[in-house]
């Protein structure tokens, strides 16, 4: 039996320009699938109507191609695929693994507060969750997974290591809004799972994500992706990257002149490393890049602010 393919993705939400740690995660994946004779797939998380716009979208794929960090198959648009998403919750649902929450915004609140005052855990439990549907209204609904209610979801992460959350920390998230609109969190793990993504390389920041799309998964009795989820890229005072360091644009290094070539040295060596070698080919790069040679502690990027 030969081993499954690799398959990779990166998948920006395209609210502004690529920035240094998305091109990160965008290099670690593309690495990880080059080296490997895998895939590296392009699917653009333009599901937040108000934010995404097709110029940040622009800027995004202008910058993978500067950096050259070319991707398999076409673009993909997270939002056209909001019908097939849909469909995963109405099947959730069939197979009793989801369920009609009537509640309302305010019952919701009503809920919190009297936890609020009683001391006990303010996790929204709906009162839809054993009813019997023969006794559901005629009124807009959400669809949310049912949650465990015991146990814990353990995330064996290529990075991080063996992370357990409690599963009474988890809700029973809304998979379908009243609109018929699928929450991101649906999205990405119905995407990734029709992509046939074996891979999840990503920020941290995403962590908590994990465990809630673990649930969706386990639901639908799908096989995980092997998950590796890499520290944020901290500026040179320690704290996390953010525009108040300046230069966090790629498009910035690519106008001030920095080669391509060695953008991607550096951003590699960004929270990962290869024993002591700190400069290396293309060749090299996609032959060595592992998941093992992550670190766990935050990188730090040392560029000098750049002056505008
Ligand atoms: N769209 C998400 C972001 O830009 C990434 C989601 C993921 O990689 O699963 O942060």
């Amino acid at each position: 039996t030969s081993a499954q393919a690799v398959v990779t993705r990166f998948a920006p939400s395209p609210t502004g320009y690529l920035h240094i740690g998305g091109a990160r995660t965008a290099l670690f994946n593309w690495l990880y699938a080059r080296g490997r004779g895998g895939k590296f797939l392009l699917r653009i998380e333009d599901t937040d109507r108000a934010r995404s716009t097709p110029e940040a979208t622009e800027a995004l794929l202008k910058g993978l191609d500067w950096l050259g960090l070319d991707h398999d198959g076409e673009v993909i648009s997270q939002f056209e695929r909001a019908p097939r998403h849909a469909e995963v919750a109405h099947e959730l649902l069939s197979k009793g693994a989801a369920y009609k929450c009537f509640s309302s915004q305010e019952e919701i609140e009503a809920f919190r507060e009297a936890a609020r005052e009683a001391g006990t855990s303010t996790l929204f439990r709906s009162p839809w969750r054993d009813a019997d549907p023969a006794t559901h209204p005629d009124a807009p609904y959400v669809i949310r997974l049912r949650t465990p209610e015991d146990g814990e979801t353990v995330i064996e992460d290529e990075v991080q290591g063996t992370v357990r959350i409690r599963n009474d920390q988890l809700d029973d998230m809304i998979l379908l809004r009243s609109d018929g609109t699928p929450v991101y969190m649906l999205a990405v793990v119905v995407d990734d799972h029709d992509m046939g993504v074996t891979h999840v390389i990503r920020g941290d920041d995403h962590l908590n994500n994990a465990a809630r799309q673990m649930g969706i998964y386990t639901a639908m009795g799908w096989p995980l992706p092997v998950y590796a989820h890499i520290p944020l890229i901290h500026g040179p005072d320690g704290k996390k990257l953010s525009k108040r360091h300046g230069a966090l644009g790629v498009d910035e290094y690519q106008k001030l002149g920095y080669p391509a070539a060695g953008m991607r040295n550096y951003l590699a060596r960004l929270g990962w490393s290869h024993g002591d070698d700190e400069f290396f080919t293309d060749a090299q790069a996609k032959e060595w890049f592992d998941l093992s040679g992550i670190g766990k502690s935050p990188a730090r990027l040392d560029f000098k602010k750049l002056e505008n």
